[in-house]
């Protein structure tokens, strides 16, 4: 699905020297790879302050926990999501609330969450699924009025650019009170072991969030509030600061791939290829086709006799977890992500894609539905 020996041979010298010199200096932890790739990440991202942390599982739980969510508050999530996203607000004692992804962006329905909400319902948490933007601008609307937070996951969009119908563009994951990320090795921006931040425009939640991130501590030895240890090491923000400077080419080399793939599915029947919408670009983390459910797994099958890979993002969604069943969960009627469930595909998709790799794959998906 990713290629990252081929991604790491054209920038091997750089991230050779990058990491060789943490070792010499051997401020493993906090050195100082860590505070500029932070500065780093902030300017390129147009956010005041980023704060890294170990993965971004971490920063979903700790920016729940920098909101002083409470145990029974609810927090509204799309079931059609990677598990992190939904798992860390049971594991803080909060409640679940699973509701509908748009069936073209596979991103948080507004309509279905402002029908979520409750006396209780405390945040939102969007998910840029795919490496495409929710639409921001309705949910920051609906979250005004009621008052909630939101919650960003933007582990799989980092460099994805919204456009609000005022002509203003943000990056994703600086849009609500906090964004998270991850840097796990296949995403966008992808370290060399496990790394996340979270963004925030906000000063004093920046200073909760990196407190909590480190053992609640306000200086050295007084633990102001009960927190974790959640760190980026120096390697990896070494690694991470070589591999921004990239991010836009590398992305813009997924967009391509995409190109690519969407003219050679387009006119395929029964097919449908990934939808553009015009409030945000799309940094295509994922490629993901819609096939008819009886073909999905066949497709599959035919692809890897071929040695091509492809993968179900997400046969399962969250709400029909066994983990959930505790909160009624596994009852609840979401059609739309029940059938995108067994709809869903998606095909490799990176950064160093050969032609004829690229060629292959098209002709073996078209030659599938050719024989059907
Ligand atoms: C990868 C991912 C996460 C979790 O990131 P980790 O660094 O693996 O903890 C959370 N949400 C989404 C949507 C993801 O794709």
């Amino acid at each position: 699905m990713v290629d990252l020996m081929a991604q790491y041979e054209r920038i091997k010298p750089s991230i050779d020297a990058a990491i060789q010199s943490v070792i010499t200096n051997a401020q493993f932890i906090n050195g100082p790879e860590v505070i500029t790739f932070q500065e780093e990440l902030s300017d390129y991202l147009g956010v005041k302050h980023v704060i890294p942390c170990a993965n971004g599982t971490d920063a979903l739980q700790i920016a729940m926990m920098g909101l002083g969510l409470q145990p029974g508050d609810e927090v509204i999530t799309p079931s059609f999501t990677y598990i992190a996203t939904t798992e860390v607000i049971a594991l803080l004692g909060l409640t679940p609330v699973f509701v509908e992804v748009d069936a073209e962006t596979f991103c948080m329905d507004p309509i279905s969450l402002a029908k979520a909400i409750t006396s209780k319902t405390k945040a939102i948490v969007p998910v840029h699924l795919y490496g495409q933007a929710a639409n921001m601008e309705e949910i920051i609307r609906i979250a005004d009025a009621h008052n909630l937070y939101v919650i960003e996951d933007n582990a799989q969009a980092i460099g994805c650019d919204y456009y609000f119908s005022s002509g203003e563009v943000s990056k994703t994951g600086t849009i609500g009170h906090i964004g998270c990320t991850s840097f796990f090795p296949s995403k966008n921006l992808g370290c060399f072991g496990d790394g996340g931040a979270m963004m925030t425009n906000d000063d004093e939640l920046a200073s909760t969030l990196r407190m909590i991130a480190n053992h609640g501590q306000s200086k050295r030895y007084y633990h102001d509030q009960v927190g974790c240890n959640s760190r980026l090491d120096s390697v990896q923000a070494a690694v991470l600061r070589i591999k921004l400077q990239h991010l836009d080419s590398y992305n813009e080399a997924r967009q391509q791939l995409a190109a690519f793939y969407d003219h050679a599915f387009q006119s395929i029947p029964n097919v449908k290829v990934p939808a553009r919408k015009a409030y945000s670009t799309h940094v295509y983390h994922q490629y993901t086709l819609q096939v008819l459910p009886e073909l999905r797994d066949r497709l599959h099958n035919y692809l890897s006799d071929r040695e091509i890979p492809s993968m179900i993002y997400y046969p399962v969604p969250a709400h029909r977890q066994r983990m959930f069943s505790a909160f009624g969960s596994n009852s609840i009627e979401l059609p739309i992500t029940d059938n995108l469930t067994e709809r869903v595909i998606s095909l490799p998709m990176h950064t160093e894609m050969k032609q004829d790799q690229r060629d292959y794959i098209a002709s073996s998906v078209q030659s599938f539905f050719n024989q059907i």
